[in-house]
């Protein structure tokens, strides 16, 4: 079977992507999925804008869901068969399972010879390593979860990027029923993060943007307060927030914002023996300036961390499966573009009024 795929290319900063055609070759070593749904990630628009580099020409895209579309010995994490024709997601990197990384630290997401999709060199066995492509080939190493038949692919194509970074970052925290949480960001991780602390018992659940839409949308995502900087000054949030927990101050701050001063207001907020997790700050020269005698008075617990432990796909899935007629997760996707309107579907993604801005590459 000689099966070709179009693919979107990107080339640099300031050049449109180019969509083309490229033959498809077999690999068994490799499972070939069909993309139904990918998503434009914060960091894709990082990426397009310079803020970070990419090796080029480069397939992005990395929160995506599809179909297997050859035959596979591959399993799922627990050891389940896959077959062809079924529908799933997959960890945003490959990793060995032998390094130390991998072994002693918990660390998969920084293995010694990690890939992650959508952002590798477009070349050779990596023609098809990004969510824009019709199809995409995964390596061994890769977690491959099953969608719950239950689950749409709008509901479960963020995912494997958006929630399974906030489920592990709260998890590499700590969380406790009955705390006070202020996370610094309403967008795709913050809105994930507010549902996922609702559930974990966590009241207050304090949401902080300037985007008066991304603040109405969190309240239907269990935030059950919202402050905005540009209404109000970083001392009036921090004197209700204090109304709010007995003059404590809040137990956990999450900056999901990646603005420099979302690290020194959640300071600002934290209770003493806060603790602080930071996501946001997934490019370069993020220097923020906080008052270090706060950390230090405040018995300040600080953690940040970058992509997940495959682990956490599972536990967002699950979530997702178990919480969808709570929240409207589907809603988050806004406008869906076929593959060859990339570029029209980047420049919608840019004026930041939806979450995310989706692209069928498999139609
Ligand atoms: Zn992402
Ligand atoms: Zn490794």
């Amino acid at each position: 079977m000689q099966i070709s795929a179009q693919i979107s290319r990107f080339h640099g900063a300031g050049t449109p992507f180019e969509v083309c055609k490229v033959p498809v070759a077999p690999n068994p070593d490799n499972i070939l999925v069909r993309v139904s749904l990918a998503t434009i990630c914060g960091s894709d628009l990082h990426t397009i804008s310079g803020r970070r580099g990419a090796e080029t020409p480069c397939v992005l895209g990395h929160e995506a869901v599809g179909t297997i579309a050859a035959p596979t010995h591959f399993r799922t994490p627990t050891g389940k068969p896959l077959r062809e024709g079924e529908r799933v997601t997959w960890s945003l990197m490959a990793s060995c399972g032998t390094c130390d990384y991998c072994v002693n630290r918990s660390l998969p997401q920084k293995c010694d010879t990690l890939f992650k999709y959508g952002h590798a060199r477009s070349e050779g066995s990596t023609t098809l390593s990004g969510g824009f492509a019709e199809y995409i080939q995964l390596h061994p190493g890769t977690a491959i979860y099953h969608i719950p038949d239950t689950m749409t692919d709008a509901e479960a194509v963020p995912v494997n990027c958006a929630f399974a970074t906030v489920v592990n970052g709260l998890a590499a925290i700590g969380t406790q029923p009955n705390e006070a949480a202020v996370i610094h960001g309403a967008g795709m991780l913050g809105i994930y993060a507010a549902c996922y602390l609702r559930e974990q018992g966590y009241d207050p659940v304090a949401i902080v943007d300037i985007n008066e839409g991304r603040l109405q949308i969190a309240k239907r995502f269990g935030a059950t307060h919202t402050f905005n900087p540009d209404k109000m000054s970083i001392e009036e949030i921090d004197a209700a927030l204090k109304g709010l927990t007995n003059g404590r101050g809040v137990d956990l701050g999450v900056e999901v914002s990646g603005v420099t001063s979302g690290l020194p207001n959640l300071i600002t907020w934290l209770a003493v023996g806060g603790r602080c997790l930071t996501l946001g700050y997934v490019y370069p020269n993020a220097h923020a300036a906080v008052d270090a005698h706060h950390l230090v008075t405040k018995c300040v617990t600080l953690r940040g961390v970058h992509n997940y432990h495959y682990t956490a796909l599972g536990t967002a899935l699950r979530f997702v499966a178990e919480y969808r007629s709570r929240y409207p997760f589907a809603e988050l996707i806004g406008h869906t573009y076929p593959l060859a309107d990339i570029n029209t579907a980047f420049e919608h993604a840019m004026r930041q009024e939806a979450h995310r801005i989706a692209i069928t590459p498999g139609e």
